[in-house]
């Protein structure tokens, strides 16, 4: 438990924090109504642009690790004012990008009803970028880390951060815990575990002919991706967490042509990196077998999310995550979920890391998202309690 110095600093950034939920409220409709989408390299620059001068209104630098394609990378770093002197920071994470199309902003801007906010991205993941900046400046302005704490806000996590991957395996690796800000679960759910996930892509190619009149010269791609498509379904083993879903499919000339190509997509989806070998292997053995003589199929690989793993390193940082939101009143559980996040990068470089700790949220990727905005107080002082009671370095139970 902590001391009565630390006591009175919690104090002094819970209440800080609590007095913070209108400038909270209006920074999340900022960065709501600021159009997002992933492949908006400007529109994602733009919110990092409102949350370099939010940071800089502290006194917090940022650096920017600038890409070409895909929204910047953006660190913020407090430096460690207590304790025992540790370079391993405490990392926060968090994307700027949204699944939405140009405009759906404009079309739908922010709003609140009823205790809840709405609008493209509120809860996934603005809520919690706004929770990261009111906590980094918190840590700032009244000190209490243990450790240098560091901000990461990338841009591209809903296609598989090919840009930002890297930036966070740097951030993670070393760092003594990862707290990343996607929405938490109604219900004061934080999620410990994901599943890691494969998007692929395979061509096949065939051969064209007459229906009617060559009918013996043509090779289906048609049917062959029929085959292959079955095969892939029969991966699926729903007790160890593999699936595969094909969930798009095309190909053929017109009705009257054996079908000279066909394309479809795979999302694969598994708990452990040994299942994803596995069944890799047996993806890439179906695309290699013809099973119509005379087709060739090749397979390309556009996403690839590592899963975050329930280790003990994540129970221990979520036990202590957990206990911290009890004194404040909450009544956290550890959940599982199907879907990838950036932590699952985090992990992978050996960082403890727990994820869905922003701000609660739900029904994200549609039109009916929504944050309960309730929940941006206590979600952020969690975080900040989290963050000011790890203990000594090394002495993580
Ligand atoms: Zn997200």
């Amino acid at each position: 438990m902590a001391s009565k110095k630390n006591e009175q600093g919690e104090r002094q950034v819970l209440d800080w924090l609590t007095a913070q939920q209108p400038a909270m409220v209006a920074l999340l409709e900022t960065l709501v109504n600021t159009d997002s989408g992933s492949y908006d390299k400007a529109g994602v620059d733009a919110v990092g642009a409102h949350i370099r001068n939010f940071l800089r209104g502290y006194g917090i630098a940022t650096d920017v690790t600038p890409d070409v394609r895909f929204g910047d990378a953006i660190v913020a770093r407090i430096e460690q004012t207590e304790g025992p002197a540790s370079n391993r920071p405490i990392l926060l994470m968090g994307h700027r990008d949204t699944v939405f199309p140009k405009g759906e902003p404009q079309r739908r801007p922010f709003k609140i009803e009823d205790g809840k906010a709405y609008g493209p991205g509120v809860a996934d993941m603005k809520a919690g970028l706004v929770m990261n900046c009111f906590v980094l400046a918190a840590m700032k302005q009244f000190g209490g880390a243990p450790a240098p704490v560091t901000g990461l806000f990338t841009g591209d996590e809903e296609i598989g951060s090919p840009f930002s991957r890297k930036v966070i395996e740097q951030h993670a690796s070393g760092a003594r815990a990862v707290f990343n800000s996607e929405p938490g679960r109604p219900g004061d759910g934080v999620v410990t575990g994901r599943k890691g996930g494969m998007f692929m892509r395979f061509e096949i190619a065939g051969k064209a002919a007459h229906s009617g009149a060559n009918f013996e010269v043509g090779i289906s791609a048609i049917n062959e991706l029929a085959h292959k498509t079955l095969a892939l379904n029969a991966l699926t083993d729903l007790k160890r967490g593999i699936t595969l879903n094909v969930g798009v499919v095309s190909g053929g000339q017109t009705v009257n042509t054996v079908a000279p190509w066909a394309k479809g997509e795979v999302d694969l989806r598994f708990i452990t990196r040994a299942d994803r070998d596995e069944t890799m292997a047996k993806v890439e053995a179906i695309m290699a077998k013809s099973y119509v003589p005379g087709t060739t199929a090749k397979l390309e690989i556009t996403g690839d999310f590592l899963p975050l793993v329930e280790n003990a390193d994540g129970k221990a940082l979520y036990d202590h995550y957990a206990a911290g939101m009890r004194d404040i009143g909450g009544d956290p559980k550890p959940l599982f979920t199907g879907g990838c996040a950036d932590s699952g990068f985090a992990q992978a470089t050996g960082a403890p890391t727990i994820c869905a700790v922003g701000p609660i949220g739900g029904r994200v990727h549609s039109p009916d998202e929504y944050l309960e905005i309730d929940s941006l107080v206590p979600r952020a002082q969690a975080l900040a309690l989290a963050i000011m009671r790890l203990p000594v370095e090394g002495q993580m139970k």
